[in-house]
């Protein structure tokens, strides 16, 4: 049954701006009627999907669990708004396809993997593209030529060494120590930003191009070309398998029919009927641990409760980690790496409107506040669904404070009639404060192996710096699953708990 989280917002001009959302990630009640004052073989902070994969794991490894969570809800950065039952609105993570190993996996155990749809409309072809960016007329095209336009200049831009990243980046899940290249030249080419490379092909590309291309990296990164690291645009292009013709298929095509609250809800049902006890309106404020392998872990709420463990696992997010005190304390180089945080601030807002020329419609502009749009579907009630994106846009535009600056701004990317908003600003949000991780020039050689490592009995598990898909559902999924992994056969019986502890 559909329950009211209070995250999100909703508008419509009869009502203004309201909190909260319908979904069926609210958890009721809200503890299990289990919880209690034992010490647990592990308690895992945050019930997103690092959260969730760790806490089912070790709860089907028979160890006892407790999954600790802020918010009223599963998901984290990703859950399924069922406003009118019939239309799914996806807030945060969305797209899935088959080729993400750790997602692909959890889609068929949960027989996932056929139930999907794509994003769009039938027959998109009909539609048409709208584009307006410096030095061209704005106009309107064909899907077909944008799509072409953006992956010749996406080709350009990431073709950094001839063979579009395949001698830097050959194996998207080891950057760093692989065996083709060395961590020396891997370094280097991190220091580059999107604005180093973008200067150093500008001269290959049209206007229209380089709107295009400025727009769509902007899209991803959620920051701004001179702190978006190049090298995750590498990595990513190595995801697609060094090809451009995977973008979309990969990337933006596919969508779990059912939602990702769906999916997220059978692994949380999963931990839960294994036995994982579970609180959520929770939010810890502190970890403590002794300075010894055999020490317990002492995790302490914002209320005051206090919760015992083994070990741990935190899947606080890289943005919020800041907010929480470690002791002993973290070692420098984590907590330097927590302080500078990521870039991305994106924002995501849906959008039903009354035209229905819309339902095959994709536009860009740029700059814009929000800068790209999509027709994705048509409600019960007839009316076309948009979504739209936009980047670091946070001194100016506050969606929730300013919701006739957002009507403005979809109006600038095509003229429409909104009747209703839908989103969530992940920036606001004190559980996220950014969307999915995107890192700084420099930040992944010279911090990523820290945020992965552990602190003492502390496990760090997070999209924001998986080994491959950071940045995606599939990392988060990674990282949760690792985590666990560690932990069941570090607590195994008869093997040694013995830790090699960076305390
Ligand atoms: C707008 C948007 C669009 C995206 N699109 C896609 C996409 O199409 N495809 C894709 O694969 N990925 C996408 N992503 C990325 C993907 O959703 C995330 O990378 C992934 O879900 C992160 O999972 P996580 O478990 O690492 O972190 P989270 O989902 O953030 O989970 C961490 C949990 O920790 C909780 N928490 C935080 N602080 C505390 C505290 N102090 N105490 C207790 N709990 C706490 C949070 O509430 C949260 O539930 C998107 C993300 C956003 C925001």
């Amino acid at each position: 049954m559909t329950g009211k989280t209070v995250d999100g917002y909703s508008w419509e001009q009869t009502t203004g701006v309201v909190s909260g959302l319908e979904t069926d990630a609210v958890v009721r009640p809200p503890q299990s009627p289990s919880i209690r004052d034992k010490v647990y073989d592990a308690v895992v902070i945050g019930a997103g999907y690092a959260g969730l994969a760790a806490a089912r794991d070790l709860a089907l490894s028979g160890r006892s669990v407790l999954l600790l969570e802020a918010r009223d809800r599963i998901g984290g950065r990703t859950y399924t708004v069922n406003k009118d039952a019939g239309f799914l609105y996806e807030m945060g993570g969305t797209w899935v396809t088959h080729h993400m190993g750790y997602l692909f996996r959890e889609m068929v155990r949960y027989g996932m993997d056929r139930d999907l749809i794509t994003t769009g409309s039938p027959d998109m072809h009909k539609g048409y593209y709208t584009m307006d960016v410096p030095g061209a007329k704005p106009r309107k095209l064909s899907h077909e030529e944008a799509g072409a336009m953006q992956a010749k200049a996406w080709d350009i831009f990431v073709n950094v060494d001839g063979q579009y990243g395949r001698t830097l980046c050959p194996l998207p899940h080891a950057q760093l120590n692989n065996v083709i290249v060395g961590r020396k030249t891997v370094e280097k080419w991190d220091q580059l930003s999107c604005q180093d490379r973008f200067e150093q092909i500008q001269h290959l590309l049209t206007a229209e191009e380089q709107g295009l291309l400025v727009s769509l990296l902007l899209h991803i990164s959620g920051g701004d070309m001179k702190n978006s690291s190049l090298w995750d645009m590498i990595r990513s292009h190595a995801l697609l398998m060094h090809s451009s013709d995977n973008f979309t298929d990969v990337w933006l095509r596919y969508k779990l029919r059912s939602g990702q609250t769906e999916l997220a809800k059978r692994m949380f049902e999963d931990a839960r009927a294994r036995g994982a006890d579970y609180s959520f309106s929770t939010p810890v404020k502190s970890i403590l641990q002794g300075k010894t392998k055999d020490d317990l872990v002492t995790v302490t709420a914002l209320s005051g409760q206090t919760f015992r463990a083994r070990r741990v696992v935190s899947t606080i997010p890289l943005n919020v980690l800041k907010d929480i005190r470690f002791f002993p304390p973290l070692s420098k180089k984590r907590q330097e790496a927590i302080n500078i945080g990521h870039v991305n601030q994106m924002t995501k807002i849906h959008a039903d409107v009354t035209n229905p020329e819309l339902e095959r419609w994709n536009g860009m502009r740029f700059p814009g506040l929000l800068m790209y749009g999509y027709g994705d579907g048509r409600l019960p009630n007839g009316r076309v669904h948009l979504v739209a994106f936009g980047a670091d846009e946070r001194e100016t535009f506050v969606p929730e404070k300013n919701p006739e600056l957002v009507v403005e701004s979809f109006n600038k990317l095509h003229p429409m009639d909104i009747k209703r908003l839908i989103f969530h600003n992940w920036s606001t949000d004190p559980y996220s404060q950014g969307g999915p991780a995107w890192w700084q020039p420099g930040y992944m050689s010279k911090y990523q192996d820290e945020l992965q490592s552990r602190h003492g009995n502390v496990f760090f598990a997070s999209a924001d710096w998986a080994h491959g898909w950071r940045a995606a559902i599939d990392g988060a999924l990674e990282q949760g699953s690792l985590s666990a992994q560690s932990i069941d056969h570090e607590l195994a019986p008869g093997r040694s708990t013995a830790v090699e502890s960076k305390l």
